[in-house]
C-alpha cells in the first residue's frame, strides 16, 4: 500500500518548477512508483516488521558546462526495506525520543531561497552542525529563521510540531523556508479529527521551551517524540511514550498507512 502518492508527485512538480526542472506529470509518478514497488515486492517487510521506503528523485544530467538548467532529466526511484527500529540508516533511530540541539548560528534556510521545495540544496549545508551536534551526544539539529534567530523552523530533514494544553502547533510555511511535508499535513489533519486544536503560525524557541511535548514528523520517522531541547546551557525535557498526545497522533498515522484503521481519506493506495 502507498501512502499519499498524488501529494509526493504535486510536490516533486513543485521543487522543480523553482529549480527549472521538467518533471513527470501526477499520473507519471505514481505509476513509476507502483511499478518500482511491484518489481521489488519481495523486499516488502511482513506486516509489523517494517516498511518498503521509497525515494524517487528527479536528476539532471548533460554535456554542459555553463551554469544554466541541464539538457536531460531522469526520474529515479530507490526502494529499501527498512524496519521499524531503524528507518533509513542513520534517520533518527526508530522511535527513541530525540535529543536536540538549537543551532544558534549555522542556518538552514533563507526566506526566496530553496529551503521550502525538496532538492538537495537543504541537505550538504546541515551536515556541519549536525555533525558537530552529534558529537556532543546530541541526535539532531533544530534550526531557527535566519531573519530573527527568534523562530523554530524545522529539524534537519523533519517538521516539528509542540503542544501545550490542547493545542498543537507547527511553524506556518510563509516564507518557504520550511518543508511543506506530507507527514505534516496528514498530522495536522489527523490532529483536527481527534478534536485537538490545530495552529500554524510563528513559534518562538522560548514556546518550545514551554511546551508539554514536542515531536517531529517525516516520512521516514513518521511521528517522534523529542525527548529533551537544548538551547545554549538551558536543557528542557519533554513526556514521551505511553498516553502522549504524539503516541496517539503515532498510532492513528501508521494505523492508517498499514490499514489496521480504516482510510477514510482516501490516503493510501493499493498496489497490486
Ligand atoms: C522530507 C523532508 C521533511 C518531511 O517531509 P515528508 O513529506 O513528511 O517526508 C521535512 N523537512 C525536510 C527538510 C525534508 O527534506
Amino acid at each position: 500500500m502507498l501512502f499519499q502518492p498524488e501529494e509526493n508527485a504535486l510536490r516533486m512538480k513543485m521543487g522543480a518548477e523553482r529549480m527549472c526542472m521538467p518533471s513527470p506529470s501526477v499520473e507519471q509518478f505514481v505509476d513509476a512508483v507502483k511499478q518500482t514497488v511491484l518489481a521489488n515486492k519481495r523486499w516488502v517487510p511482513p506486516p509489523g516488521k517494517g516498511s518498503l521506503y521509497v525515494r524517487p528523485l528527479l536528476m539532471g544530467s548533460g554535456s554542459v558546462l555553463n551554469v544554466g538548467p541541464a539538457p536531460e532529466y531522469t526520474l529515479l526511484i530507490y526502494a529499501s526495506p527498512v524496519g521499524n527500529s531503524s528507518p533509513v540508516g542513520n534517520y533518527h533511530k526508530g522511535r527513541a525520543s530525540l535529543n536536540l540541539y538549537v543551532e544558534d548560528k549555522l542556518r538552514r534556510a533563507t526566506p526566496g531561497g530553496t529551503g521550502g521545495i525538496k532538492s538537495i540544496t537543504n541537505y550538504a549545508p546541515v551536515y556541519q552542525a549536525q555533525k558537530q551536534a552529534r558529537a556532543k551526544g546530541f541526535s539532531d539539529v533544530l534550526y531557527l529563521d535566519s531573519v530573527t534567530g527568534k523562530n523554530i523552523e524545522e529539524i534537519s530533514a523533519a517538521n516539528i510540531f509542540i503542544a501545550k494544553d490542547n493545542v498543537i502547533s507547527t511553524p506556518a510555511l510563509v516564507h518557504g523556508t520550511i518543508l511543506p511535508g506530507v507527514t505534516r499535513k496528514s498530522i495536522m489533519e489527523i490532529a483536527l479529527d481527534l478534536g485537538y486544536q490545530m495552529e500554524e503560525r510563528l513559534i518562538p524557541l522560548e514556546e518550545l521551551l514551554e511546551a508539554d511535548e514536542a515531536f517531529c514528523t517525516g516520512t521516514a520517522v513518521t511521528v517522534n517524540p523529542i525527548g529533551a531541547v537544548t538551547h545554549d546551557t538551558k536543557r528542557v525535557e519533554y513526556k514521551t511514550g505511553e498516553g502522549t498526545l504524539s503516541q496517539k497522533l503515532y498510532e492513528t498515522l501508521t494505523g492508517i498507512q498499514t490499514g489496521r484503521l480504516e482510510d477514510k481519506k482516501g490516503w493510501t493506495l493499493e498496489v497490486n
